[in-house]
């Protein structure tokens, strides 16, 4: 006889975790299976852990400084201990230059008063005086390092920024996913690693279970999708995907990991940078080092691949990416071995997540979280467990969709804002800002 479960949830990454917690919080018996050995161990671990509250709509806006409350009181969320430690929030604050291709971030700030967010401008003389090693001149439009003109400052005025005070990044995000997995497991939930899921399968028109690469058959009245990149594979699986208006699929990253140059104490007195004049987003790593990720500006090739089949190599683009970070430390030397992480982000088609049902009934799905939820995770986790309640009782989401009510900041979201359904958002950045 198969195993039976409340819910079946493909993967466990933070969101999977989180989603676990949330339904087990609720007094479902879940159960997690993931293909690689231990939680957080895809996307998740090449995470930059970034958290930010500036989105280009109101939504992401709230969701992201619902989440900020979360990782402000991690050990509160948890409410659990981790044999292995809790997973530590550097508030640096986030700085943004104000740039063309932002609007001067006059339409984020207006999302931050309607939303309380606080913010502050700084000029060059405040960002100097706390990164003094920083290149204030315009660079825009990003190039590549073979293009002309790359690296030759232009325009007069040196560069301002907003400066979010709340904001900075998780030092480990899969530690952040093990007290989460410890968390749900302290209520019952279970996880199963090396287990991969293979098989969607249905019993008349409902979702009836999940059969393992083993042959293994389990079964649940509830499956959710929560497999990353993968998710796109998952939902092909299901049969879902061809009614789906927005879909996912997976994109090449490539983020590098530098040296501060000697004299500059990165670690301490930088932040969390986004800086679309150079098409970089930076952060503080340990032992004085720069994460560096990609904005993906229009000059780079994006690349979309097959999740079981991509060039785990660091390519060119590491030393792109560096080069263009350099323009705002010169002294920022491009190291000969290159270190830090390739992997994937799960894209949707406007970079905006969907957290829904789907036309299978009892079949959800957390998915496009295209590089830029790990902050939200433990909201979509909340979210997740609300909507399944929800249409699980008989409700028509898509008909009438769920209003949530965000605990920590009192807001409420019309969840058809992450429809499957949705048309395009216009809004959107369509790039990894959201
Ligand atoms: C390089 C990089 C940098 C990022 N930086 C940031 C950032 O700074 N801030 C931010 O907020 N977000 C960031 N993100 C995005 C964030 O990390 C993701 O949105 C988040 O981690 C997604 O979590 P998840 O649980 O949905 O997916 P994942 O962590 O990818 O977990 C999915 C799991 O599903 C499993 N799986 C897939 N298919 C199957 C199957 N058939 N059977 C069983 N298991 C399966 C996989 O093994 C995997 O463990 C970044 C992402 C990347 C890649």
């Amino acid at each position: 006889m198969a195993e039976q479960y409340d819910a079946i949830i493909i993967g466990a990454g933070i969101i999977g975790a989180c989603t676990a917690l949330e339904l087990a919080r609720k007094g479902q018996r879940t159960l997690n299976v993931d293909r690689l050995p231990a939680a957080g161990y895809g996307s998740t671990g090449a995470s930059c852990a970034i958290i930010r509250t500036y989105y280009s709509t109101y939504e992401g806006c709230a969701m992201a400084w619902e989440g900020y409350h979360y990782w402000k009181d991690w050990s509160d969320y948890l409410a659990t201990e981790d044999e292995r430690g809790t997973a530590h929030f550097y508030n640096t604050g986030c700085l943004i230059m104000k740039t063309d291709k932002n609007r001067y971030l006059e339409p984020v700030c207006r999302y931050m008063d309607e939303l309380d967010i606080p913010w502050e401008t700084w000029g060059p003389e405040q960002i100097n005086a706390r990164m003094p090693f920083y290149d204030l001149r315009h660079f825009a439009p990003v190039k590549r390092p073979d293009d002309d003109g790359f690296g030759i400052p232009a325009g007069a005025a040196p560069l301002s920024a907003v400066f979010f005070p709340c904001g900075g990044y998780i030092n480990d995000p899969q530690l952040a996913t093990h007290n989460v997995q410890r968390a749900a497991e302290a209520l019952g939930a279970e996880f199963r690693f090396n287990q991969t899921v293979t098989e969607i399968r249905r019993d008349g028109d409902r979702v009836a279970g999940v059969t393992l690469a083993s042959g293994a058959r389990i079964d649940a009245p509830v499956v959710v999708n929560v497999a990353g990149p993968h998710s796109g594979k998952v939902n092909r699986m299901a049969g879902v995907e061809d009614e789906m208006r927005v879909k996912t699929r997976a994109l090449r990253q490539e983020v590098c990991h530098v040296p501060a140059p000697p004299g500059f104490d990165y670690e301490h007195d930088a932040m969390v940078t986004s800086d679309s004049d150079i098409g970089c987003y930076g952060r503080p790593e340990t032992g004085n080092h720069i994460l560096i990720g990609s904005e993906d500006p229009e000059c780079d090739e994006r690349e979309w691949v097959d999740p079981d089949h991509y060039q785990h190599e660091f390519s060119e683009q590491w030393q792109t990416q560096v080069m263009r970070y350099a323009q705002r430390i010169p002294k920022l030397g491009i190291p000969s071995h290159p270190k830090g992480v390739v992997d994937l982000y799960d894209v949707s088609d406007d970079w905006i997540p969907i957290y829904d049902k789907s036309d299978l009934p009892g079949y959800y799905m957390a998915i496009g979280t295209s590089g830029n939820q790990f902050k939200n995770a433990p909201v979509a986790g909340e979210m997740m467990a609300e909507l399944i309640e929800y249409c699980q009782a008989g409700h028509d989401h898509d008909a009438e969709p769920l209003r949530f009510t965000l605990r920590h900041t009192g807001r409420e979201i019309d969840l058809s804002f992450c429809s499957r359904l949705r048309e395009i958002n216009a809004a959107s950045s369509f790039s990894v800002l959201g």
